[in-house]
C-alpha cells in the first residue's frame, strides 16, 4: 500500500529575486510611484511565489507570509494594536471624553493626556509610520522599536502594550491575501504568529503592568481572525509559537493549553509551529495542545523526531522541518530520508514535511548566480531549490522508483561526497595551525593593570581621551571611487591615490577637531564584513543572495565554505599611511571573528567554534602585522557577539567560551604596549557582561546615549575592570548633540567608574552621516571632554 504524505512551506521570502519589493517600497516612500503601483508589485510577487511553489509540487502553500514591512507589524495591525501616535486620523480630545464603544478598542486605556476618537484608521501608510516614523501621508512621529527576531538577522517591529488594552480584528490583509490565493486555485495554509509568542515578543509601554495580563483580551481578536480565515475556505491555519523553543516562565508555559482551547474553531485545523530549536521541557506542553498538528525543527533538533513519533496522539499530524531554512547548503537527501523513513512508516499520511522554518531567512534563487564557482554552486540551495527539495523527499518516500526523484537523489549524494572531499574546503596548513593552538595563545603578556601603564607611557593621552568608532561619512566621491575600481574604470594605482587623498583629508579634519586617538575613516570599505571576507580564503560571494534584514533593507551575507586563512595583509598599508600623517595615534580597524562568523552563511560541516577560531587566527596575523607597522592602537569590532547568544540558557556558557576564546586569540599576539580596543552596539549587556570582561580588551566602546546611560549599568554593577567609552551621542540622528547632555552622561558614569578609565566617543561609526553635522557634533564632544578635564 502506498502511503501519501503532505508537503508544505512555512513562508517564502517576499522581497523578490531582484529585490523588487525593496525597490518598489523605496520608490513609493520617495514619492516616485503611487500606492497602486506598490500594491501591484506586491500582488505580482505573491502570485509569482505561489505559482513557483505550486510548480514545485508543494501540497500546501503559505499565505500571510507576505508583508509590506514585517509580518509581526502586519499582525499588530490585524489585531488592532497600532500605537495611537501612528493612526491615520487621530483627533485628540480630552481624556475625560468618552471612548467610542466597540471602536478603536485597542486604545480604550485611560490615557491621561489624550485619547482617540476616529476609527477604522489603519491604512498602508499607518504601517509605514509605525515602522519608520513617517510615510507619504500623515504626520511624522517616533517609530516603534525594532529588534532581532530570535537568533536571526531579521528585525521585527516590537508590539507596544498598555494596561487593559483590548484587541479586535482591524486589518484584513492576511484574510484578503488568503482569499486571493484560494480564488486563484491554490491550496493554501495561512500562517500567523500565535498569541503567546506575539505577547512575548512585545513590550510594556507603561510601568507596573505585565503584558501577560493582556492574554484574555487578545484571544477574542484571534477568534475573529480564525473565523474570517475559515470564511475564506481555508482548512488549515499554521499558528507559529516559536517561543516554544525558549526557556519559558511557568505561567507562560501553562497558558498554552488554555489559549488553544479558547481559540479553537470547528472548521479550522490548527498546525502549531515551533522552530529555531528543540522543544525541550516545553515538549509535553506542545504535544498536549488541543490542535490538529505540530511542526518541529528537525534541522536544529533532529533528535526530537522519534520522540514525537512515539508520543504524539494518533489523531495528530507531525510536520517535520527537514530542509534548513536558515542556511544555504543543499539538503543531504539520503540523510533526510533515513530520518524520515521511520517517521513515515509509523505515521503514514500523518507525516508532513517542510523546511525547518520560514524561508524568509534564505536568498531566493540559486539559479540566478552566474559567477559562483561551479563546485560551490552545486553544494547550495536557496529558497526556490529548498521547496523543490521538500517535494523531492516526498517522491522518494512514497514512490522510490520515481526516475526524476532518483536523479535528484544521485545529484545530492554526489554533491555531499564531492563537498566533503573537495580540496577547496580543506587546507592542511590551517588545520595544523588550529591543532597547535595553546591556551596561552589567548593570553596577553601581562594583566590589564600593567598593560595600561605601559600603553599610557607611550600614548600619553589626557584624561577623558576622545576618539571615534572608525568610519567617517561615506561621501559620493568615496562610493564613486570604489565603484569605478570595481568596474575596472580606474586602475589600482588611481584607486589607491584617491582613497589616500580621502584618508589624508579625514586625518586633517580630526586633528582640527582636536580628537586624541584618530582613525583612517574606512573609506575603502563597502561593508565591515564583506571587505574582510573578500581578502580571506574560504569565502564565496553571491550576486543576488539577498536576505531581508528589516523593511526594505537586505543583506547579502558572504558564504564561508572552506577553511579560512589570510591571503596577505589586509589593512596594513592603509593604516601605515594614515599613521604617517599624524603624531597622534591612529587606530587600526578590524572586524572581529564572531561578527565575521554571524554576518555570513556559515559552514554546516564543522562546529561554528572551529570556523570562528580559523577566522581568529587570520585576524591575529593582521593584528601582529599592524603592530609591526607601528600602529599602537588596534580596534577589533564585535557588534554581533550578543546576537550569537543561543536561545536556551543551557547552551550559553559553551558559546560564550568559544566566542571569547576566538576574540582573545585574535587580540593576544601583541605586546603589552599595544592597546586593543573593541566596540559593540545595540546590545543588551546584562546577560553577557562577564564574557565581555573576559574579552580583556584594553578599551571597550559601547552604545549608551539612546538609553541615557542605562546600558552602562551592567558595566557599573559588574565593576567592569578595563577602560570604557560609553557612547555620548546618538549617531543615528543628524541632530547636533548638546554639550551639557554629554557632560552629564559622563559625569553620571564617573560616579561608578574611575575617571582614569573613561573615554569619550560617539555611539557607533559615522559612515551614514554627512560631514557638516559630523564635524559640528565632534567639536562639541571634544568640548565636553575639556569641560570634564577641568572639573576633576
Ligand atoms: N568600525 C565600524 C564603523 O565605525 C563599526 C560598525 C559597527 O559597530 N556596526 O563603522
Ligand atoms: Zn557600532
Amino acid at each position: 500500500m502506498t502511503q501519501t504524505l503532505t508537503t508544505h512551506n512555512l513562508g517564502f521570502p517576499r522581497i523578490g529575486a531582484d529585490r523588487e519589493l525593496k525597490k518598489a517600497l523605496e520608490a513609493y516612500w520617495r514619492g516616485d510611484i503611487t500606492q497602486n503601483d506598490l500594491e501591484a508589485t506586491g500582488r505580482e510577487l505573491r502570485l509569482r511565489h505561489w505559482q513557483l511553489q505550486a510548480d514545485a509540487g508543494l501540497d500546501l502553500i503559505p499565505t500571510g507570509d507576505f508583508a509590506w514591512y514585517d509580518q509581526v507589524l502586519t499582525l499588530s495591525a490585524t489585531l488592532g494594536n497600532i500605537p495611537l501616535r501612528h493612526r491615520k486620523s487621530h483627533i485628540l480630545v480630552n481624556s475625560d471624553h468618552p471612548i467610542h464603544e466597540g471602536c478603536c478598542a485597542a486604545h480604550s486605556t485611560s490615557h491621561a493626556q489624550a485619547t482617540i476618537e476616529a476609527c477604522a484608521d489603519i491604512d498602508l501608510d499607518t504601517l509605514f509610520r509605525v515602522a519608520r516614523g513617517r510615510a507619504p501621508s500623515g504626520a511624522a512621529s517616533s517609530a516603534s522599536d525594532m529588534t532581532k527576531w530570535f537568533d536571526t538577522n531579521y528585525h521585527y517591529l516590537v508590539p507596544e502594550f498598555h494596561p487593559n488594552q483590548e484587541f479586535k480584528l482591524s486589518w484584513t490583509q492576511i484574510i484578503d491575501e488568503t482569499a486571493e490565493a484560494i480564488a486563484k486555485g491554490y491550496s493554501v495554509k495561512p500562517v500567523i504568529l500565535g498569541p503567546l509568542s506575539y505577547l512575548w515578543l512585545g513590550k510594556e509601554k507603561s510601568e507596573n503592568f505585565d503584558r501577560f495580563d493582556l492574554l484574555e483580551n487578545l484571544l477574542p481578536a484571534y477568534k475573529q481572525l480564525l473565523q474570517a480565515l475559515a470564511d475564506t475556505g481555508a482548512e488549515w491555519v499554521q499558528i507559529d509559537e516559536p517561543i516554544l523553543v525558549l526557556d519559558l516562565p511557568a505561567k507562560w508555559q501553562q497558558a498554552f493549553e488554555r489559549v488553544y482551547h479558547t481559540i479553537k474553531h470547528p472548521q479550522i485545523k490548527i498546525l502549531v509551529a515551533s522552530y529555531f530549536g528543540a522543544l525541550g521541557e516545553n515538549l509535553s506542553t506542545a504535544i498536549n495542545l488541543p490542535v490538529a498538528g505540530l511542526h518541529i525543527d528537525a534541522v536544529r533538533a533532529p533528535e526530537q523526531v522519534l520522540t514525537l513519533v512515539d508520543r504524539l496522539a494518533a489523531h495528530k499530524i507531525l510536520s517535520v522541518g527537514i530542509v534548513d531554512g536558515r542556511n544555504i547548503w543543499r539538503n543531504d537527501l539520503q540523510k533526510s530520508l533515513n530520518l524520515l523513513h521511520t517517521a513515515h512508516t509509523r505515521l503514514g499520511d500523518r507525516l508532513w514535511i517542510a523546511p525547518s522554518c520560514s524561508l524568509l531567512h534564505s536568498p531566493v534563487d540559486l539559479n540566478r548566480e552566474l559567477k559562483l564557482d561551479a563546485d560551490i554552486k552545486s553544494w547550495l540551495a536557496f529558497a526556490k531549490q529548498k521547496v523543490h527539495e521538500v517535494t523531492t523527499l516526498k517522491k522518494l518516500l512514497i514512490n522510490p522508483s520515481d526516475i526524476t526523484a532518483q536523479q535528484e537523489l544521485t545529484l545530492s549524494n554526489n554533491a555531499v561526497l564531492a563537498r566533503s572531499l573537495s580540496p577547496k574546503i580543506h587546507n592542511q596548513t590551517v588545520q595544523a595551525r588550529l591543532e597547535a593552538v595553546q591556551p596561552e595563545d589567548a593570553q596577553r603578556q601581562s594583566i590589564f593593570a600593567q598593560r595600561i601603564q605601559q600603553q599610557q607611557a607611550i600614548l600619553k593621552l589626557p584624561l577623558f581621551p576622545t576618539t571615534t568608532i572608525g568610519s567617517f561619512p561615506q561621501t559620493d566621491f568615496i562610493r564613486q571611487t570604489r565603484k569605478e575600481f570595481k568596474q575596472g574604470d580606474i586602475n589600482a594605482q588611481e584607486y589607491e591615490q584617491k582613497i589616500r587623498s580621502e584618508i589624508a583629508a579625514c586625518i586633517v579634519r580630526q586633528e582640527k577637531i582636536g580628537l586624541d586617538v584618530l582613525v583612517h575613516g574606512e573609506a575603502e570599505r563597502n561593508d565591515m564584513v564583506e571587505y574582510f571576507s573578500e581578502q580571506l580564503n574560504g569565502y564565496a560571494f553571491t550576486q543576488y543572495g539577498w536576505v531581508q534584514s528589516y523593511g526594505s533593507r537586505c543583506v547579502k551575507p558572504p558564504i564561508i565554505y572552506g577553511d579560512v586563512s589570510r591571503q596577505g595583509p589586509i589593512t596594513v598599508e592603509w593604516a601605515r599611511y594614515a599613521q604617517s600623517l599624524s603624531n597622534k595615534p591612529v587606530k587600526g580597524m578590524l572586524t572581529g571573528p564572531i561578527t565575521m562568523l554571524f554576518w555570513s552563511f556559515v559552514r554546516d560541516d564543522q562546529p561554528r567554534a572551529t570556523t570562528a577560531l580559523q577566522i581568529a587566527l587570520a585576524l591575529r596575523d593582521e593584528v601582529i602585522d599592524l603592530e609591526k607597522a607601528g600602529i599602537k592602537v588596534i580596534q577589533i569590532d564585535e557588534p554581533a557577539i550578543r546576537e550569537g547568544l543561543p536561545l536556551r540558557n543551557k547552551d550559553r556558557a559553551e558559546y560564550l567560551d568559544w566566542a571569547v576564546f576566538a576574540f582573545r586569540i585574535s587580540a593576544s599576539g601583541v605586546k603589552n604596549e599595544t592597546q586593543i580596543h573593541t566596540h559593540m552596539c545595540y546590545s543588551e549587556f546584562n546577560d553577557i557582561i562577564k564574557a565581555i570582561a573576559d574579552l580583556d580588551a584594553d578599551v571597550i566602546t559601547i552604545e549608551t546615549s539612546r538609553s541615557d546611560g542605562e546600558l552602562l549599568q551592567a558595566f557599573e554593577s559588574f565593576n567592569y575592570p578595563n577602560d570604557i567609552g560609553p557612547g555620548v551621542y546618538d549617531i543615528h540622528s543628524p541632530n547636533i548633540p548638546d554639550v551639557q547632555n554629554m557632560v552629564n552622561l559622563l559625569k553620571r558614569a564617573t560616579r561608578k567608574i574611575p575617571v582614569e578609565r573613561l573615554w569619550v566617543n560617539p555611539d557607533c561609526g559615522l559612515k551614514t552621516r554627512r560631514w557638516p553635522e559630523t564635524e559640528a557634533a565632534l567639536v562639541r564632544m571634544v568640548e565636553a571632554a575639556k569641560i570634564l578635564r577641568d572639573q576633576v
